[in-house]
This record gives C-alpha cells, structure tokens and sequence, in this order.
C-alpha cells in the first residue's frame, strides 16, 4: 500500500496519457497502470509478422484534438506524420474515383455532382466544426448547452435549419437525394458507418459521417509515435507510467455516515495501490462491472451500463507483401493513399445486411492503406505492409471467430483480389484481428472501437449513461477518461483532457 495523495489513472490509451500529462502539468502526482507490455491502447505500432509492423488498431489520424496537441508539444516529443491530407481513391470496377474533401482529382463526375459536393462538403464542415467545438467541452452544463445553442444559431438561418433537417437523417437517404454518381456516394456513405454496427440506410449516419469530417494524416512510425509522445509528455510532467501492471477491481472504503468512496486499485498481481481518485481509461462495461463491480452501484444505473451498446462490427486486416500491390487502375503515386472499397450505397447496405443477424459478410467493406510506402521502415527493405479496416464484421458471430476467422480472411482477400488481381501471390503473411481478438488485444469489452457505439443516444450528455457523462461517477473519486466517454472515439485525446480538468475541479463542473 502506498501514497493516498496520488491519482491513479486505470490504462494507458491516448486519453489515460493526455489526462495523465494535463493533471501532472497541474501539479498532482499521477501514477498510469498499463496492463499491456506497452502504452498506447488501440492506437500502438507492433511487429505482426517478422520484421513487418503495423499501426495495429487505429492506422489514420484525423481528429487529434489541436489543444492536446499544442499544450503537450507533441511535435518536440516526437510526433512527426508521414502524410498529411491523404486522398481518397475510392476503387470501383470502371476504375477508381479520387477525391480530397471537395475536390474531384479524377474520375468520371458530372458538374452538377462536383458542386454538390462542394456544398456537401462545406457544410459538413461547418457542422463538424460546431462538433468539435463541443469536443472539447464538458457536456451538459447550462453554461456549455448555452455556448451549443449560441453555436447552432450562429450557422444563420440556413445551415440551422437544414441541420434540424439532416441531423438524424439516414446517409442513404441525403445522398440519393443530393447526388447522381453511385460511386461517389458509396465513397461518402463509407465515413459515416466506419467503425459502427451501421449501415447507409441506418438514422443518424449523417451525424456519425460528421465524427471523420478531418483530413486525413499518417503519423512516421504508426499510430505508436502518437501515443508514444504522449506518454514522453506525460513523463516529462512528472507522471509515472507501468506496463504490464494490470487492475484486477478497485477499493472502494465505506465513510462514517455510511456513504462509499474509491480508496485505490488492486492489481492482478495482489499489489494495493491507496489512492483518493482513480480515472478510469478502460471502457464503461469494464469500469462499472468488472472492476467497480455492480453492488456498489444503484440498480439502474448498473442496468443501464449492462445496456450500454458496446458490440464492434469492424475487423482488422494486417498483411506482409513481398513488394508493392498493384491496383487495378490506380497509378503507383496514389497507392499510398486512402483506398477503399465501398463502390455504392447497396454494396454497402448489402454487407451491413448480414451482420444484423450475427453473420460478417462475404464481401465487406474495407478502407485500405499501405503505410510502409510513407514509412518503409514498417517493413524490410523492397517488402510492404498492407492495413484494411474490415467492415461489418459483428462481435457476436453466430457459430464464434474460431470458426468464422479463416472464412472472413478468405472473404477479404477475394474481395481484394476483385481489385488487385497479384496480390494474393505477393503474401508473405497474414493477420485478421476480430472485434473479439480486439476485445482480448486491447481489454475494449465487445471489440468496439468507440468503447460504445457512438450514437445520438449514447452521446454528449448521455454517454456511456446518464450519471456518469461528465467524467465523474456516482462513486466519489472515480473518473471516467475514455472512448466511452464525451466526445466518443478517434485517436481525439478530448476525453482525456476534459476528464482532468473535472478531476482538477474536484468533480464539479
Ligand atoms: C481496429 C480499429 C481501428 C481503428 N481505426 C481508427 C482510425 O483509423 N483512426 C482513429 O482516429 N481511430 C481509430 N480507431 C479508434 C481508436 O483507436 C480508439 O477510439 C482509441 O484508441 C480509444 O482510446 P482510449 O485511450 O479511450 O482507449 P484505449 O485505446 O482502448 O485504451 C485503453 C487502455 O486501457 C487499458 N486497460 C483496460 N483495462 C485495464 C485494466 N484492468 N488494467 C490496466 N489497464 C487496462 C488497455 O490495455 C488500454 O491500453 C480504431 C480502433 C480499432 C480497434
């Protein structure tokens, strides 16, 4: 048992680390726990193959948080990125379709659907910046749901009503309506079911297409160099981080009035770590259930943590080639780009179809990269690295992973191979990362790379659930920093900082 004056903060993610370095920088003594042999979470560099590495969970930046970023300096701990402002090339059978933000760099695209896009994009932007606004806020205090309001009625007359119009619009939807291009709008419909158990057709893609309005970045050295750097930051300010040290359950201590509060962590190891506030960087599910346990909570609060949708739909595909892959139709300079496969609305909602019934689908969706075109040090001299985030994909695979990993590995690369005939003969090696070998690899219960799915009713004020959504918890000196927090996940770092400002405020906010 040691130190009761210290903050104890339960995984080393991004946001346990930017939370870490803002209460260190504050002047308190922080100890990070990290159960894995390296900090980071889902947004880490490993080796997968002899002498190939990957960002193996999150493998494109887009919504860093600018404060987090500046505040910490990350740049001068070593933050560099490979690529700034990726295209997207989005595959199809009569050749790709380039696209940044709002430009059309090729393909075959009508001047009516160039100027929707252009008024598509400007406005997504405009609502994505009004977003990201309230990133950085903590939700639900009058004083901040009157800054939204003032933020929403500064759009003007226009904007505001067409956001009450679209906001939880299905993307399917928005999209028939605005454009005529099928692959243009499959390329679109793609950025709001990323990540989700959704398809276009769902309500509220719109929103979630809000949550990837970024442009596009690959940090040098994968998504490891990001976390890495914070946790440089976090040290500089005095935090101390361990790895390998994971939580088994927290303490919690009884007052005298019979009132409960946290009094520290217990590792698995049997060490007691005392400590007057712990901050929780693990998910909602794992926090409240497992290592709080449901006794010490009101009964609803527990059921409505039980409900908190949690399920991932998203696989991950990490391949060693031999030499580059070739593309049909995409020149050697836009290889390195962001490719995807998502050639229309109906090829999409059409895989989305099967996971609703526990199944993954035969021809996912994917967003392709090839990082060691930026980065070669990812890979042997002459060899490649291949990273896909494979789509629709449901944790709770009716007949289990074990079974079904082999099939949707031979599924993907069919799917692959449709585009980029060569490639199954440049292979050196494979890896499919299931939601449920994400659940194992990164402790996110149910594999989801929110933490939770993020939806209208699972967001701001009422994410993971009411009782918990400004960072505090019902049970005194227990934080919440993590995905399943506001505003949700992303390699963001929001939740992490605003969780330590309301850790600083002594939990009120
Ligand atoms: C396959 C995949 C692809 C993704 N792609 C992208 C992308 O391209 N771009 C993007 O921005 N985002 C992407 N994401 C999402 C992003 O990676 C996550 O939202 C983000 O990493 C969450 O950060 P976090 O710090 O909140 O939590 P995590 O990264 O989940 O970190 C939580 C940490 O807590 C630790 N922990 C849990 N339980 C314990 C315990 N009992 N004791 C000690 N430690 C514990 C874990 O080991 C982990 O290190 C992706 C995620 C996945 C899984």
């Amino acid at each position: 048992m040691t130190d009761a004056g210290r903050v104890v903060i339960v995984g080393g993610g991004h946001n346990g680390l930017v939370c870490a370095a803002w209460l260190a920088r504050a002047g308190r003594k922080v100890l990070v726990l990290e159960a894995a042999d390296q900090v980071g979470g889902a947004a880490v560099t490993r080796e997968f193959s002899p002498g190939f590495r990957v960002s193996s969970g999150a493998h494109l930046l887009h919504a860093l948080d600018p404060v987090v970023e500046r505040t910490l300096k990350l740049a001068s701990h070593g933050l560099a990125l490979a690529r700034t402002g990726l295209n997207t090339v989005a595959l199809g059978e009569g050749g790709p379709l380039v696209l940044n933000g709002a430009q059309v760099l090729a393909g075959e695209v009508s001047a009516t659907d160039r100027l929707a896009l252009a008024q598509h994009v400007s406005r997504q932007r405009r609502y994505a910046a009004l977003l990201a606004r309230q990133h950085g806020r903590i939700p639900s205090t009058p004083w901040n749901l009157a800054k939204f309001a003032l933020d929403i009625r500064r759009l003007g007359r226009a904007d505001m009503r067409e956001l009450l119009r679209v906001g939880t619009m299905p993307l399917y939807d928005l999209l028939e309506d605005r454009f005529e291009n099928a692959q243009l709008k499959g390329a679109l419909a793609l950025d709001g079911v990323l990540g989700a158990k959704l398809g276009p057709r769902s309500g509220q893609t719109f929103f979630t297409s809000l949550q990837r309005a970024g442009a596009y970045s690959m940090p040098r050295g994968g998504m490891g160099t990001v976390t890495g750097a914070l946790a440089i930051a976090a040290r500089a300010a005095g935090a101390e981080i361990r790895v390998s040290s994971p939580v088994a359950s927290f303490r919690v201590a009884t007052r005298e009035d019979g009132g409960e509060h946290i009094s520290g962590v217990v590792l698995e190891s049997g060490e007691e770590v005392a400590a007057a506030v712990v901050v929780s960087n693990a998910d909602p599910k794992t926090t409240f259930l497992r290592l709080l346990g449901a006794r010490h909570l009101d009964a609803e609060f527990a059921r409505r943590v039980q409900h908190f949708r949690a399920q991932g739909c998203a696989a991950k595909l990490h391949l060693a080639l031999d030499g580059l892959p070739e593309f049909r139709g995409v020149p050697p300079a836009q290889l390195g780009e962001r490719l995807i496969i998502a050639p229309d609305l109906g090829y999409i909602e059409a895989a989305f179809n099967p996971a609703k019934y526990r199944e993954f689908s035969p021809a996912p969706v994917l967003e392709i990269t090839v990082p060691s075109l930026h980065d070669p040090g990812l890979a042997p001299p002459g060899k490649q690295v291949l990273s896909a985030i494979v789509q629709y994909a449901p944790y709770d695979l009716a007949g289990g992973w074990d079974a079904g990993r082999p099939h949707l590995l031979a599924a993907t690369l069919d799917v692959l191979a449709r585009y980029a005939p060569g490639l199954r003969g440049r292979i050196l090696d494979a890896e499919l990362l299931t939601p449920v070998d994400l659940e194992r690899e990164f402790r996110i219960t149910g594999g989801h790379w929110h933490h939770g799915e993020l939806a209208l009713d699972q967001f701001m004020m009422l994410r993971p659930v009411p009782g918990a959504a400004q960072y505090a918890t019902p049970l005194p000196g227990l934080y919440l920093c993590g995905a399943g927090s506001h505003p949700g996940g992303g390699v963001m770092g929001s939740a992490g900082r605003n969780a330590a400002r309301v850790v600083l405020a002594g939990g009120r906010v």
